[in-house]
């Protein structure tokens, strides 16, 4: 069994599969506070579904792709066998986490989009360095930025661990906080290696909806 929070159809906002019709499984509970959060509503115990029962669901909605976002979801060992599971039925299938809990488990057909907390966020310290070690092709590394503190500690971040090297790095304005036309600014000038990620259906929906 695995504790959801909501299951919902939408239009994916973030990672390389921005912009595809996806059905949401948004896990419950969270263990860090970070400090821009939009989904405090998820901390909270959720309700508990089987594997079947979430899969049922999923297929109601006739997408191909399938995203597992929090709360945070590695906090649940049924995340894991979902995920392949999914996988296993042919969709593609994203993973959103905190960075704090080893992804090395996770099954590698999975787009695994792991944030990388800055100080801004309150939880820079609890990024997990098992996950500088995965490996395959479907890995990226989300940057929150919320300040230009926070912009040049990403740009360490990234050249000391070499991550621009091997993996897509995404350094995203944190909504309402950091204009994201200045964050642009900042990656051209200061020739960075990140990708511009703009979290869309903020841009398309209001911040606290997310279209049906
Ligand atoms: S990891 Fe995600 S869900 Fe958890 S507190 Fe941070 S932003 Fe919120």
């Amino acid at each position: 069994m695995i504790a959801i929070n909501e299951i919902f159809y939408s239009i994916q906002g973030e990672s390389s599969f921005a912009g595809l019709r996806t059905v949401f499984v948004r896990t419950a509970g969270c263990h860090l506070r970070c400090t821009y959060c939009d989904t405090k509503y998820s901390y909270g115990p959720g309700e508990k579904m089987s594997i079947d029962e979430l899969i049922l669901i999923i297929e109601s909605h006739q997408a191909k792709h399938v995203c597992l976002t929090g709360g945070e979801p590695l906090l649940q060992k049924e995340a894991l066998p979902l995920m392949s599971r999914l996988c296993d039925l042919g969709y593609h299938v994203s993973l959103e986490t905190s960075g704090d809990l080893s992804c090395k488990d996770v099954d590698p057909r999975v787009l695994r989009v792991i944030d990388v907390k800055t100080p801004d966020s309150g939880a820079a310290d609890r990024f997990h360095k098992d996950n500088l070690n995965l490996q395959g092709v479907n890995i990226e590394f989300k940057f929150v930025i919320c300040s230009e503190e926070d912009f040049y500690w990403a740009e360490e971040f990234v050249d000391q661990n070499h991550l621009s090297n091997t993996y897509s790095v995404l350094y995203s304005p944190s909504f309402g906080e950091i204009d994201a036309k200045w964050l642009a600014n900042k990656i051209l000038n200061e020739k960075s290696n990140a990708r511009l990620h703009l979290q869309q259906h903020k841009y398309i929906w209001s911040p606290e909806t997310r279209g049906v």
